[in-house]
């Protein structure tokens, strides 16, 4: 199986609630390399630029909003079929839907799906495009 590299940001709530040390272990212990890593605030344009494909939907303005209500930690993972087995480990995009042991489950806010802790590459052509935007 191929080797893929993917990105990974630890949301702001899951910074706020000191959820950034388990998470980081969540990855290790499901053999996701963590290649390069590092803590940063997004600005207005980038945060556009990251969720482009999302512009003009009904969340977009609370997705943005949440996106800069605080620190994010981006990750670069890589490992066998890391791409998906990723988006395994997150869970469904809805917290009240990702299966138990998710990190999505654990630490998303199930009142709330903006807020569900982890984004993750959802393809090869987005994780090379994404990655980009944080890694050079
Ligand atoms: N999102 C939201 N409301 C929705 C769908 C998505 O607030 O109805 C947010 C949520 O934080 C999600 C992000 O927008 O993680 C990107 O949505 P996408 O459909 O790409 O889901 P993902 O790939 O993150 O599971």
């Amino acid at each position: 199986m191929a080797i893929e590299k993917t990105l990974s940001i630890i949301k702001p709530n899951a910074v706020k609630q000191k959820h950034v040390g388990e998470i980081i272990s969540m990855l290790e212990q499901n053999n996701l390399r963590i290649s390069q890593m590092r803590m940063l605030q997004l600005d207005n344009v980038q945060a556009k630029m990251f969720y482009q494909e999302h512009i003009g939907k009904s969340f977009f303005d609370e997705l943005l909003n949440f996106m800069l209500s605080g620190e994010i930690v981006v990750l670069k993972l890589e490992g066998e079929n890391a791409i998906a087995r990723y988006r395994e480990l997150m869970g469904a995009t809805n917290p009240c839907d990702a299966k138990e042991g998710s990190i999505r489950e654990k630490f998303g806010d199930k009142t709330d799906l903006t807020q569900n802790a982890v984004h993750g590459s959802d393809s090869k052509e987005s994780a090379k495009r994404e990655l980009a935007l944080f890694f050079k």
